[in-house]
């Protein structure tokens, strides 16, 4: 089904995990108009880079995000939060591009130098911008791009 030009459905919903586990990872119908929020916002995120962007983890339902280490509270549960990457270059570039651009957003995350999360707010984006890097085999966040 197709949300927006650029975006189906299915790239909100798809999850590899999900698929080898048996879990059920479609949309509740209260939660499409996050889908459909953060649907639109993507729009905005690929043009600001002039580049499609690769969703690699969108909708997780609370037992998938539970499964990849998803803290309970995520916005990926809530259909408002996708990871993603693009070949507009690296998740540090995509970061700054997006902040450069004046881009609304709840939080934006560089992740790992692997990928980069983006998550919004129907009512009040926060624009709060953090790199994800691992210490001693934990995750932690630094309040800057780095
Ligand atoms: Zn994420």
């Amino acid at each position: 089904m197709k949300l927006t030009e650029h975006f189906t459905l299915e790239e909100f919903t798809h999850s590899d995990i999900a698929n080898r586990l048996k879990i059920d990872n479609s949309i509740p119908a209260e939660l499409m108009p996050n889908i459909h929020l953060t649907a639109i916002k993507l729009e905005l995120v690929r043009k600001a880079l002039g580049q499609p962007i690769i969703i690699t983890s969108g909708y997780r339902c609370p037992l998938l995000n539970a499964r990849v280490g998803g803290v309970s509270t995520s916005a990926h549960t809530k259909g408002l939060a996708v990871d993603f990457h693009s070949a507009y270059g690296t998740p540090k570039e995509i970061c700054q591009r997006l902040i450069d651009t004046g881009m609304q957003f709840d939080k934006l995350i560089q992740e790992h130098n692997q990928w980069v999360h983006i998550g919004f707010s129907p009512s009040h984006n926060r624009q709060i911008v953090l790199t994800a890097f691992k210490q001693g085999g934990k995750t932690v966040y630094c309040n800057e791009l780095i």
